[in-house]
């Protein structure tokens, strides 16, 4: 059925982003005594060994979350100097990538950087009690292993995983009983209908539940309906009266390039970004300082960049 496997991906420059920016909203939206329910429509396995199989084969989070650790082992020293990102991260690293951090290597033992968290149990890990975490994984392999690593955190009915569409499934529990609501949206988009689904989703989302907070991450490459995704969404928040921000990581260059014997070279996921409708307030502020220090330690070449913009 479908041949997308996180665990391939795991920890890799998209993880990162998606991740601290969800951990800096949770944090946010968390300080309110009021219960919250947070939605994962498409939640993965939920657990990864960055040294297993299938993390090994690709190799991804070398070039993510390894890459991090990394350079704030041993800063390169050629990286840049005069660069105000290189700066600020000499003056120290943005709070929210830090508690991305801090966060990850709760999950390990001390120094080492074995298991990698996915967004399920990033999230649970910083519930209360009274939050509630419903979670969607399609696939059987990884419905199956994502039932299983949840069950071992005993977590009783804080935690239900679906093994249905995240994108319908979603509809049935808006709005939730509490009124408080974070949806993560993180489709593999292996599927193209995928791009037209998610802001389907949230358009049907924002008739249900108008005040709830979503987060849709989506890959930046060459086909116009990637770029459709937050050029949708921002019509929807702005016709439904609703605040928005966009959050763009770019490691490198999109451009195919040919090796010596002139076959083509695909690059690769050059970049990705997280829309967001009803964000924290604080969340602006925070990744303009965070994204561009992403962009100087995850950058491949002189097209690593970021952006963050926002509007209503
Ligand atoms: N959110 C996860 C994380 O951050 O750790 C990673 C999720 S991965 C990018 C996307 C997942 O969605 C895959 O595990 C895939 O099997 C699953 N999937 C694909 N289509 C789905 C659908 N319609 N409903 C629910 N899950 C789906």
């Amino acid at each position: 059925m479908f041949s997308y496997r996180h665990a391939f991906h795991a920890g890799n420059h998209a993880d990162v982003l998606k991740h601290t920016v969800l951990i800096a909203m949770l944090r946010h939206l968390l300080q309110k005594d009021t219960a919250l329910t947070v939605f994962d429509t498409h939640a993965g396995a939920g657990l990864y060994r960055l040294d297993g199989d299938y993390a090994e084969t690709s190799g991804e989070a070398a070039g993510g979350f390894l890459r991090l650790i990394a350079w704030l082992n041993a800063p390169p020293a050629p990286v840049k100097k005069s660069s105000a990102a290189a700066k600020s991260i000499a003056e120290g690293l943005a709070p929210v990538i830090q508690d991305y951090l801090d966060l990850v290597a709760s999950f390990n033992s001390k120094g080492s950087h074995k298991v990698y968290p996915g967004s399920p149990f990033i999230i649970q890990r910083l519930l209360r009690e009274r939050d509630k975490l419903k979670v969607f994984e399609l696939h059987p392999t990884d419905a199956k292993t994502l039932s299983a690593n949840i069950a071992q955190l005993e977590a009783g009915r804080q935690v239900a995983v679906l093994r249905e569409d995240g994108f319908e499934g979603l509809k049935k529990f808006l709005p939730p009983p509490a009124r408080r609501a974070l949806v993560l949206s993180d489709p593999s988009y292996e599927i193209k209908n995928d791009y037209a689904r998610v802001v389907a989703m949230v358009a049907d989302s924002l008739t249900r539940f108008a005040t709830g907070s979503y987060a849709v991450w989506y890959p930046l490459i060459p086909r116009p309906e990637a770029h459709d995704v937050p050029r949708k969404l921002k019509t929807l928040a702005t016709k439904a009266g609703k605040s928005w921000l966009n959050a763009t990581l770019t490691v490198k260059s999109s451009k195919l390039t040919a090796d010596d014997a002139g076959e083509v070279i695909r690059p690769g996921l050059p970049a990705s970004g997280m829309f967001i409708i009803n964000p924290p307030h604080t969340l602006k502020a925070a990744l303009q300082l965070a994204l561009p220090q992403l962009a100087t330690i995850l950058g491949q070449d002189q097209h690593a960049t970021s952006s963050v913009e926002s509007g209503g």
